[in-house]
């Protein structure tokens, strides 16, 4: 099969997106990456180099590296500001789709495969009882992330003053039934303990509390890691109740203290919140399009397609399966991006 005659669609260009681009591109398949997005990369370009002299196996750098090498990759186009609007499945795929910033906005595409690479959707905590949304110095870990990327430091939004003390509370959003989010959204407690490690590697003075249920592990020097860390971090195990805000803009943190068993109150300059991983609601959308199942959860069931009849030829990839690291993610998209080649019957060599 001349690999030049065969076209894949990937939709959602996250680090899963680029990662399945970079290894089909190999091979000479022609791909288009459709981005709902402006830009690509996906949440994973908004996570800050977390290295303490030496590297700490964040994988923020991943992303950045698979964007620069589909940007060179000439069989691969990539739409970004992409809305698709209908799929119509027969031998082949027929994407239809609207482009949200041109003035001749809807585009077709044919594609003998397509791959779902839709990634997730932050937890919005506004519902939650901690301000967020209404006390500026309440953030989730991404815009922590965007803030360190934009400023070089973080600093509060209200003033612009670095944060002496720091709180951070975790599983927000995730083990949590309650709103149907049963699920440990896997990466949450290690960006966790990164940001705080070099938040004080920064600045020493800054007092740091961790707030936990328990301490999802990561990466394989993660007790070492976790040892130092509890030398420089306040670590509670408890999930606070809620926050209120003083007039000076302190924030009060209410929690029950495990060690002393009592209704304890502490204050904090900046509350970082670890909101969780929830799915993108057009999954639902592109599984109708498709005739495919999603998961209860609202994530794709299985990374790879029906190898006949309906949902041939559809393949998932990455978080829109649920909860992945971004290594995980890439290992992911890997792996459908061989069952991909293989159902185009694309002759690969062995690595
Ligand atoms: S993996 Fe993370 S800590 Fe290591 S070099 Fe890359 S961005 Fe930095
Ligand atoms: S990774 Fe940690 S913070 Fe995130 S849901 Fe799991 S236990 Fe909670």
């Amino acid at each position: 099969m001349n690999p030049r005659e065969k076209q894949v669609a990937i939709v959602g260009a996250g680090v899963a997106g680029l990662a399945a681009a970079d290894e089909i591109a190999r091979w000479g398949v022609n791909i288009t990456l459709l981005e709902q997005g402006p830009s690509v990369g996906g949440h994973a370009a908004r996570f800050n180099c977390k290295a303490l002299g030496e590297c700490v196996t964040c994988g923020a750098c991943l992303a950045n590296e698979r964007r620069l090498h589909v940007a060179n990759k000439q069989n691969v186009s990539i739409l970004t500001g992409v809305r698709i609007t209908g799929i119509q499945c027969a031998a082949s795929f027929t994407i239809r789709y609207q482009l949200t910033e041109d003035r001749n906005p809807a585009g077709e595409l044919k594609a003998d495969a397509l791959l779902l690479t839709t990634g997730f959707k932050p937890y919005d905590p506004s519902d939650k009882p901690y301000g967020y949304g209404r006390f500026p110095n309440v953030l989730t870990l991404l815009d922590a992330e965007g803030r360190l990327q934009r400023h070089g430091h973080l600093s509060c939004p209200s003033d612009g003053q670095p944060p002496e003390r720091i709180a951070f509370i975790q599983c927000v959003g995730s083990r949590d039934s309650r709103i149907g989010h049963p699920w440990c959204s896997k990466i949450c407690c290690g960006a966790a303990l990164r940001m705080a490690r070099l938040i004080q590697q920064r600045r020493p003075q800054t007092a740091v509390t961790f707030f936990y249920i328990d301490v999802q592990t990561f990466g394989k020097n993660f007790q070492q890691y976790y040892d130092q860390t509890r030398r420089q971090v306040r670590m509670v195990r408890a999930i606070p109740g809620d926050i209120v805000q003083t007039e000076a803009q302190r924030l009060q943190v209410a929690y029950f203290d495990p060690d002393t068993r009592k209704a304890l109150e502490a204050p904090f300059d900046m509350v970082i919140l670890s909101a969780g991983i929830a799915p993108r609601p057009d999954n639902a959308i592109l599984a109708d399009m498709l005739g495919m199942p999603l998961a209860q959860s609202g994530f794709f069931l299985s990374h790879a397609s029906q190898e006949t009849g309906k949902g041939a030829g559809v393949f998932t990839a990455g978080a829109a399966l649920g909860p992945m690291s971004i290594a995980e993610s890439i290992d992911s998209a890997g792996k459908a991006a061989w069952d991909l080649l293989n159902y185009l019957k694309i002759e690969v060599m062995p690595k």
